[in-house]
């Protein structure tokens, strides 16, 4: 278990298809011998789309010139592409999990009301700039429908700290056209511009937020649970509620399938993807709300559903980790931005004890003595051993935690008002956070989603003398609130937080230097209405080498 798992198991490269040309460099584009080039020149019938972000583009420094590979590519992988006339890239193109020389490449087939063969051959093409015209690689992959025709490519063989654009196509169709990015190589200290965002239930509010990250220009989103929403359709009320999921709630593959469907159809989240890379981690709702293990809100032992449910979001994100084929699915990983910031993305869902107390929220009583057991996880053994095993060993200014349900002490009183959180695990929190003041474990930022309002709190040592970090909570996208703003000042008052707001959706919009980390909270004005203005509420700074927020 280790930093970026990759398995070859997990992508979807036929063994007669194949694969990356190694050629790079503008200059050969018009002779190289691409294996894109047949479905390219296959005319197809319907453009494409031009890049679904009008975002500036950032500067792109031409890939290094290298050798034109002396043997052409294979071209023909033996499985034909798809022969429909219905657009099959109606879910759009994603990118995610890359590192400084590579990145992995991701789009569904879905044809609308078509049969698709159980094999499809796609093309993928890889370019160096904007305008299309310099290949820099091309890979036939083949997908099926034992994977929900998903498609995970992972392109190599790329430069450091370079911007890419990508386009998927097969038979007359290709998709939109999406921008990714490698990261910096070790030993380099470039700005990164990072999003994080979560919980995005379809039918409480538009996407505007998505629309803003597209335009943002950031170099990575960081997306910390609740893709989906599980619920059936109407499940919020009639009241704030703008669409429908259309569909009773998923159990199975294929109805989480189709959930996923329902919103990777909305063309926000599309642009959004299309814009930068993703690093992609569940919460609960991808699986049911507040599952705990393997056991569910009800006390119902999950299995089979939480297996369907793993092996969809895997389908659907364009991770760089092994394709669950079982309930069990390992998804924390590392992320390295050069020297200047190292995530550990955490899963605080599958390895967890039940919640304490009979998960009551919002009592003011002593918090019953279960929660105090030494033997309490949020992590799990064997994660919480890999997690110590790398904090603060990568050597960079930044250690950072992209996780879920908020860390920091969220208490009023000596209560635990949400056993959902880290206060219901207090044992396992104290212990990681003696650790980070111990081993002196510096600019220490945590990056949290789930609670659908946005906060920012500095994080103390368990005997509460000492600041040992920040803890940025997004709000949601575009789920409701869970607690009303008419107790914005009260929850300003508890444990560990410094603000708060309670009454807008948006993201965070993170700018991190070797100097500091500033976080621009990016709210919408009325996530019920199209379109509504973006504005930022406030943006707070933590200066490098000085714990807590300062400005
Ligand atoms: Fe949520
Ligand atoms: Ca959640």
């Amino acid at each position: 278990m280790g930093d970026n798992l990759i398995s070859r198991r997990g992508f979807l490269i036929a063994s007669a298809a194949v694969v990356v040309t190694a050629c790079s460099g503008s200059e050969k584009a018009a002779d190289a011998p691409v294996t894109a080039t047949a479905a390219a020149e296959a005319e197809p019938s319907t453009a494409p789309p031009a890049p679904a972000t009008t975002a500036a583009a950032p500067p792109t420094e031409p890939p290094a010139t290298e050798p034109p590979p002396t043997d052409p590519p294979v071209t023909e992988p033996g499985v034909p592409e798809y022969a429909g006339d219905v657009d099959p890239f109606m879910l759009g193109v994603a990118s995610g999990d890359p590192d400084a020389e590579s990145v992995v490449h991701w789009t569904r087939l879905v044809p609308d009301g078509v049969e698709l063969p159980d094999e499809v051959t796609v093309m993928l093409e890889v370019f160096g700039d904007e305008a299309l015209t310099a290949v820099v690689s091309a890979q036939a992959l083949v997908t099926s429908a034992d994977v929900g025709y998903s498609v995970h490519a992972l392109t190599t063989g790329l430069d450091p700290d370079t911007w890419y654009w990508y386009r998927f196509s097969t038979g007359e169709f290709a998709s939109a056209v999406g921008r990714s990015r490698t990261t910096p190589a070790a030993g380099s200290t470039t700005t990164l511009n990072l999003a994080t965002a979560s919980c995005q239930h379809y039918e409480t509010g538009f996407y505007t937020a998505h629309a803003d990250i597209a335009a943002s220009g950031v170099d990575l989103v960081a997306w910390l649970g609740d893709y989906i929403y599980e619920g059936a359709t109407g499940s919020v009320g009639d009241e704030g509620r703008v669409r429908i999921h259309g569909t009773a709630e998923p159990t199975t593959l294929d109805e989480y399938r189709a959930r996923y469907a329902v919103y990777k159809s909305d063309p926000n989240l599309q642009a959004a993807h299309a814009a930068c890379p993703w690093v992609v981690i569940w919460d609960d709702h991808e699986v049911e709300n507040n599952y705990a293990g393997n056991i569910s809100q009800d006390d119902i032992e999950l299995g089979e559903r939480r297996a369907a449910a793993y092996r969809a979001w895997w389908e659907n994100t364009p991770t760089r980790v092994e394709m669950p084929t079982t309930a069990d699915a390992v998804i924390y990983r590392g992320f390295e931005w050069g020297s200047l910031v190292d995530i550990s993305f955490l899963d605080t869902r599958q390895y967890r004890t039940d919640q304490a107390c009979g998960d009551i929220t919002l009592s003011t009583d002593p918090p019953c003595p279960e929660t105090f057991d030494t033997d309490r996880t949020m992590l799990g053994t064997e994660q919480r051993e890999w997690l110590l095993g790398r904090l603060g060993k990568a050597g960079a200014t930044w250690n950072v935690l992209g996780q879920q349900v908020i860390m920091g002490n969220f208490m009023l009183n000596g209560a635990v008002l949400n056993f959902d959180q880290w206060d219901g695990y207090p044992v396992e929190r104290d212990a990681l956070f003696q650790h980070i003041a111990d081993e002196g474990i510096a600019n220490f930022v945590v990056l949290t989603g789930d609670i659908h309002f946005a906060g920012v709190g500095n994080l103390r040592t368990p005997d509460r003398s000492k600041v040992i970090g920040t803890e940025f909570v997004a709000t949601s996208i575009s789920s409701a609130g869970n607690v009303s703003a008419d107790l914005t000042d009260l929850v300003k008052s508890l444990g560990d937080v410094v603000d708060a707001e309670l009454a807008h959706r948006g993201w965070i919009r993170h700018t991190v230097t070797a100097d500091s980390w500033v976080a621009d909270y990016r709210i919408v004005d009325d996530v019920l209405v199209e379109n509504s203005p973006m504005s930022t509420y406030r943006s707070f700074t933590v200066t490098a080498g000085t714990p807590g927020i300062t400005v």
